[in-house]
């Protein structure tokens, strides 16, 4: 059966059981998952199980993308581990639990899929009776064939008991897994081998919430069902093939790296692993960027980067020279654009980020086999270093088996313990990053607030949670005390989609806050950040919110400019310029959008002119709600890092902006007056920054701008800005003229010198020899002045010496003609002792030598030695 037959029936499978089909979400998970990337099918819907969303459907199934980081290493080594993979899931939300789940999972198995029930095993949590008696009740199995498991397996890894690797949802699961038959492995089932008794799908009862250790915190307010089905393992099976890299999924891109390399996959061991990596991580890398993940140093971005780098370098392994990104995007569109559509949509983005980040890496790669060079040459009892291996790894992204493969070739092994105890030390740094709760809050504990804020600027409530700074609870707070405070209905707008958070004041009857930030805690609760201003405030007292309405119009402008100029610049440049992430501050906006190349400054006035004429229309921005169908039909602009969910938020203005977005906008465009486009510029890897002025702060802006036309008219000496340019110009062009004439002096003056000190030579035994004092000269000076000297006396045995001081150092130039050199007479034998002198030693060539000392008033003595220095050399021949 077919890869993308399998999704189709598993969805409509559990459609027909009255599932509600939600599309996956971004593989950019929400903050308050506390993951880096989407892990899960049910990342999407931890609010709801922590009971702190509504669910509009009571049953959902969704075809998730996740990534998996930690299963890399695996990746081409065994059957069965990608990073990225398609999770196949249903869920219900305090709906159904376990004996339906076993069920229904138990007939699409068997039914549905045509897997022979006998090859079935299943494991469960070692005491969830419940599960095993579904099991053999409901699916027929015998006892045998469930195994009981506890929290960690035989190998210490986490085994019945499913959580995300964060503080959240978690809770026993069940595992259903298959005989692939007795060519993978031994019998007696998956406590003895995983590879022939493979498991295909994961049925998790989510009852408990539970810390970013592991243990339960409280039970949740219901039982759920989360599973989970790699796409690309029941395809395996279905498909009766060895590992998942034969499968429909990933053989056509496997193909394609076949392609590029010329190599065959099933031939050596090692270039089936380089091979599968290539495919795997191209594949991978495609459905980040379209995700909107940039390469970066840091978080999410770095994975990217890191698995960028795999797929070069084991490209470059099997002697790919040229780009291999463009032609697996080319067939990971192909082979997934329809199951998601946000691959064709990102098309060029995709392109862009991976060409220069691929272009980027050959550079560092090419440095990175510097390196090796010299790891090479550092190796010790014919072992490269442990540590060599992994800063090749870390920083310039060699896999350790190129390393050990390069290594091999100069007959060097690797000290792979080493490497892989810094591996593992990193790996602890990696985890305990991750396991840092951003905002500091249990947000899954933080109060509820509704946000009256889009027509209201001020509103009654009540104090329903006051804080201090660290999250602890107080009954009350007085003046000068610093809190977070939290309302039932609030009108501050919280940071986000760029846009800042309001600021203002919330009276209570006896005291008065002032707030200086608003932020958001998970997806329905609003933190205020201030300070006790006067009086005392106590928690569940009333209090009227009143938010900076200046600052909130300012912003608003900002916020309404961003959409306008972003649907200029696209316009202008292409629809690849879709806005990357953005900041929008009271009478300023920044935002940052993939472009090949500079915008030319022409471009960029012309969108400065088109947005501004699009202000003057005074169009009235309309915003409303609709089903995130909808949304797309009308063909909004949808940002990177919105949740899918299903009901948005549509901002439209005019006939030219459509976009999703939560921000607080103008009433009409006119209010904005006008957008000043400030500058553009790169900020790496193919993407651009523009920032922009709106407003009267555009104003001051022009001002700033007069002012210092002005001081720069004053500057150059005219009265006329018009006639300031001309002016300037003639200013610039009479001091080009007269540095070049006070070169040609100067240089008369050199040769003049030049001259007087051939015309000095002495000679010493039939030695043309020069020696002279050059005060004023810096090393670079005499080596010059000595070296044409000589130059005048090629073609005899001459030799020349000079010797000046700048800033209290001696310094000692020679020079000798070859035909001295013939005789004895080398550079720096003739300034050996003269360098002594001066406190120095001499060093270089034969026929130029430099000794440098700090003794500036011993020249004339070194000078003075040389004649004598020449004959001694001379006569020692
Ligand atoms: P395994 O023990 O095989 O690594 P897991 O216990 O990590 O799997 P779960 O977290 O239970 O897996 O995920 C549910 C399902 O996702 C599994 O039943 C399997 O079908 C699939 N799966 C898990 N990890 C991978 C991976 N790295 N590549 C492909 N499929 C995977
Ligand atoms: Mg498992």
């Amino acid at each position: 059966m077919e890869g993308d037959r399998i999704r189709e029936l598993f969805l409509s499978f559990f459609e027909e059981r009255e599932h509600k089909r939600v599309p996956s979400s971004s593989l950019i998970p929400p903050p308050e998952s506390g993951l880096l990337l989407t892990n899960a099918g049910m990342n999407q819907f931890i609010p709801i199980f922590l009971g702190q969303a509504e669910p509009t459907y009571p049953r959902a199934v969704t075809a998730q993308k996740v990534m998996r980081t930690n299963d890399i290493e695996n990746v081409g080594r065994d059957a069965r581990h990608l990073t990225f993979f398609e999770m196949l899931g249903n869920f219900s939300f305090g709906d159904y639990f376990k004996a339906d789940a076993i069920r229904w999972a138990h007939e699409l198995v068997t039914e549905g899929y045509g897997i022979d029930h006998d090859l079935l095993w299943v494991t469960v949590f070692e005491r969830d009776e419940a599960s095993v008696e579904a099991w053999i009740e409901l699916g027929g199995l015998a006892p045998e064939r469930i195994v009981r498991r506890g929290l960690v397996d035989q190998f210490g890894e986490p085994a019945n008991y499913w959580w995300t690797h964060a503080a959240g949802p978690a809770g026993p699961c069940s595992e259903i897994f298959v005989d692939r038959g007795a060519k993978y492995g031994p019998e007696g089932g998956p406590d003895v081998d995983e590879e022939r008794f493979m498991e295909i799908w994961n049925l998790v009862f989510i009852q408990d919430r539970v810390d970013g250790e592991r243990t339960v915190i409280e039970p949740l307010p219901s039982e759920n069902v989360d599973t989970g089905s790699s796409l690309e393992r029941v395809a395996l099976v279905l498909q009766g093939v060895d590992n998942a890299f034969e499968t429909d999924l990933l053989r056509p891109i496997l193909e394609v790296a076949e392609a590029l390399s010329g190599r065959t996959h099933g031939h050596d061991p090692a270039d089936d692993v380089s091979l599968k990596v290539i495919a795997e991580h191209g594949r991978a890398t495609t459905f980040l960027i379209a995700d909107g993940v940039q390469p970066s140093n840091q978080g999410r971005g770095y994975i990217l980067r890191r698995m960028l780098r795999r797929v070069v370098s084991h490209a470059r392994r099997l002697g790919i020279e040229r780009s291999v990104m463009d032609p697996l995007i080319d067939v990971v569109v192909d082979r997934f654009g329809e199951a998601y559509p946000e691959l064709r949509a990102n098309e060029a983005l995709m392109r862009q980020v991976a060409g220069s980040e691929e272009e980027r890496f050959a550079r560092t790669l090419r440095q990175g086999l510097v390196l090796f060079e010299e790891a090479k040459d550092r190796a010790g009892e014919g072992r490269i270093s442990g540590e060599d291996a992994f800063k090749l790894s870390d920083t310039f992204g060699f896999p350790v088996q190129l390393t050990e493969e390069l290594a091999a070739e100069a007959g060097l092994a690797v000290d792979g313990d080493r490497f892989a105890e810094l591996l593992e030390e990193q790996r602890g740094r990696a985890r305990d990053a991750a396991k840092k709760v951003p905002i500091g809050l249990d947000t899954g504990a933080a109060p509820p607030s509704t946000f009256v804020g889009y027509d209201q600027l001020d509103a009654d409530g009540t104090i329903v949670s006051l804080l201090d700074p660290e999250f602890r609870e107080l009954q009350g707070a007085e003046e000068g005390e610093e809190v977070r405070v939290f309302l039932d209905r609030t009108p501050f707008y919280a940071e986000g989609g760029g846009q800042v958070g309001d600021r203002g004041l919330i009276r209570t009857p006896s005291g008065l806050i002032r707030v200086n930030d608003t932020v958001a805690a998970g997806d329905r609760s609003t933190v205020h950040s201030g300070v006790v201003e006067s009086g005392e405030v106590r928690s569940g007292e009333e209090a009227h919110a009143v938010v900076d309405a200046d600052r909130r119009e300012a912003t608003a402008r900002a916020h309404t400019s961003t959409h306008v100029v972003h649907a200029t610049l696209r316009e202008l440049l292409g629809e690849h310029a879709r806005q990357a992430g953005s900041l929008v501050e009271p009478g300023r906006l920044r935002f940052d959008f993939p472009h090949p190349s500079a915008v030319a400054q022409e471009q960029l006035q012309e969108a400065e002119l088109i947005a501004n004429r699009r202000l003057a229309r005074d169009d009235a921005p309309s915003i409303f709600e609709t089903s995130m169908e909808e949304a797309k039909r009308l063909g909004a602009v949808m940002l990177f890092g919105e949740k899918y969910g299903d009901t948005v938020r549509v901002v439209e203005i005019g006939d030219y902006s459509r976009e999703l977005c939560g921000g607080t906008h103008v009433l009409r465009t006119g209010n904005i007056g006008v957008i000043r486009l400030l500058h553009e510029g790169s900020i790496g890897a193919g993407m651009r920054r523009v920032e922009a002025l709106v407003g009267p702060d555009a104003l001051r802006e022009i001002n700033a701008e007069r002012t210092l036309l002005h001081d720069l008219v004053e500057a150059i000496g005219s009265n006329d800005p018009r006639s300031a340019i001309d002016h300037a110009r003639k200013v610039i062009e009479e001091n080009k003229r007269l540095r070049s004439e006070l070169g040609k002096l100067q240089k008369g003056d050199r040769d003049a010198l030049i001259a007087s000190l051939v015309e000095d030579a002495q000679d010493v035994d039939g030695l043309a020899l020069v020696v002279s004092e050059v005060p004023g000269e810096d090393a670079s000076g005499l080596r010059e002045l000595a070296q044409k000297v000589r130059d005048r006396l090629q073609g005899r045995p001459a030799a020349v010496v000079l010797g000046g001081g700048a800033d209290g150092k001696a310094q000692l130039v020679a020079a000798s003609t070859s035909e001295a050199v013939a005789r004895g007479v080398t550079a720096p034998e003739l300034l050996r002792e003269a360098a002594s002198v001066i406190g120095g030693g001499a060093g270089g060539k034969d026929i130029l030598a430099m000794a440098g000392g700090r003794d500036a008033s011993a020249i004339s003595e070194a000078l003075g030695g040389i004649p004598a220095r020449a004959r001694e050399l001379l006569s020692a021949r």
